[in-house]
């Protein structure tokens, strides 16, 4: 099987990473090749393959869209220490524009490649030390967590109810796709907590390793009032694993559906989450009614919005994060004509947001070909460099530090990677 490439003439479309590095003398060049490697994804040499070491390497994720093997890392960390996670393409995948080339030079370093030109060198991911035992009830640990950077990762569940509904999922979720293969294989879908509070345990013995605990999962929409399913499968999770939460250095983080405040309070009080993430994922009301019709039938936009709001009252300003998928604004045929326009339109309502003490991340869209948009085209190199720009900057002028979704403990948010920068630009400042 051979990778097919859907615009075999994009280099003529856009332009070059060297021109765009041209046009931002002010964005790390790191920052720029990380977006370029998650917007085109990279592939691994012979050379670049034989250097895994299984014993060392972080390789056989768990993810909400599948799991990986031993034949490729889980992610690649550059010199400055920024993160590249989950972009390998595999043999058989269609993918929009030429993939990067992992491979090794003359001096047997790792190197990130295109056409025969180095770019940088990379490491691969290191396995954290939990990874290859089993818990009590004989479940491999890998399959429980999963690590990017320092934060340590759980799934809780890989079902998403949206999918339920014809066509009430949302249109670039590769998540649903596989959770909907995954019921049908009848395969197990949920994380058990003894088996998470197990691990976590077990994790922790690694000191200085992570930073953070971080837990997601797809959406269930039912209960006594909505959502209040996905609330109680939380709570049945973290208040088994609470204690363990001080002994991480940050506080640990939680993705959901948008809940409301009552439910808010009881993830705060009893499960003992300090960040809390509900990613609205599309800044635009139409845009969102199209590409998220289940969310907007259940909570709306103006509703989604109204829960951000309501969660920065309960965890505090700069600790509720959005996350946005940059691109679906120029989604066809709804979304807006120009990069420029889309830019204008997406910065102003994450303006509004992050005057409300919301902080709005950014993810670059891989089109994949298992979801309802896999006939789209993600935005040029430029678009995601200026959005991550603009981002960064609404950060910065709002006062959101950003403790969650860093270069050191997310990796594909690439204002995340620019907020440390420019926060080191302020200590410079002040003295
Ligand atoms: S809420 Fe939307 S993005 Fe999230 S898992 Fe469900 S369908 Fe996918």
């Amino acid at each position: 099987m051979a990778i097919q490439i859907k615009i075999p003439d994009w280099r003529e479309r856009e332009d070059s990473i060297e021109k765009v590095i041209e046009h931002h003398p002010d964005v790390p060049i790191f920052t720029i090749l990380k977006t370029d490697l998650h917007r085109r994804g990279y592939v691994l040499s012979a050379a670049a393959r034989a250097k895994i070491d299984v014993n060392i390497h972080h390789t056989n994720g768990i993810h909400l869209t599948g799991e990986s093997d031993s034949t490729t890392v889980e992610g690649l960390v550059l010199r400055d220490g920024t993160l590249v996670c989950n972009g390998c393409v595999s043999d058989d995948e269609v993918v929009l524009r030429d993939p990067y080339l992992i491979d090794v030079d003359e001096n047997d370093r790792i190197v990130i490649t295109d056409q025969g030109r180095i770019y940088e060198e990379a490491e691969f991911w290191r396995k954290p030390d939990y990874y290859d035992k089993v818990t009590s009830k004989g479940t491999p640990m890998w399959k429980v967590a999963n690590v990017r950077g320092k934060r340590i990762d759980s799934e809780l569940n890989k079902y998403c109810e949206f999918w339920d509904t014809p066509g009430d999922g949302c249109k670039y979720c590769g998540i649903g796709v596989y959770g909907v293969q995954e019921k049908k294989c009848g395969h197990q879908l949920r994380v058990d907590p003894d088996d998470l509070a197990e691990t976590l345990q077990e994790a922790l013995k690694q000191k200085g390793r992570f930073l953070q605990f971080n837990a997601t999962q797809g959406s269930l929409l039912g209960g006594a009032k909505l959502l209040d399913d996905e609330l109680e499968l939380c709570l049945d999770s973290l208040v088994r694993i609470k204690k363990l939460f001080s002994r991480f250095p940050l506080k640990a983080s939680l993705v959901t559906t948008a809940l409301d405040g009552q439910q808010l309070e009881r993830l705060r009080d009893e499960g003992g989450i300090g960040i809390y993430t509900a990613n609205i994922e599309v800044l635009n009301k139409e845009l969102f009614q199209w590409i998220c019709p289940g969310k907007a039938r259940h909570i709306g936009y103006d509703g989604w919005k109204g829960r951000l709001e309501e969660a920065v009252s309960i965890f505090g300003k700069g600790n509720v994060y959005t996350d946005i998928i940059g691109g679906l604004e120029l989604a066809t045929p709804h979304g807006f004509k120009t990069e420029d326009e889309a830019l204008e339109s997406v910065l102003k309502e994450a303006d509004l947001l992050s005057q409300k003490g919301i902080q709005v991340v950014d993810f670059v869209w891989r089109v994949y070909q298992n979801t309802i948009f896999k006939n789209q085209v993600s935005p040029s190199l430029d678009y995601y460099v200026r959005l991550s720009q603009g981002i960064s900057a609404l950060h910065d002028a709002y006062g959101l530090n950003n403790y969650s979704r860093d270069y050191a403990r997310s990796g594909n948010q690439p204002s995340g990677d620019l907020d440390r920068i420019r926060r080191r630009s302020e200590l410079g400042k002040i003295g």
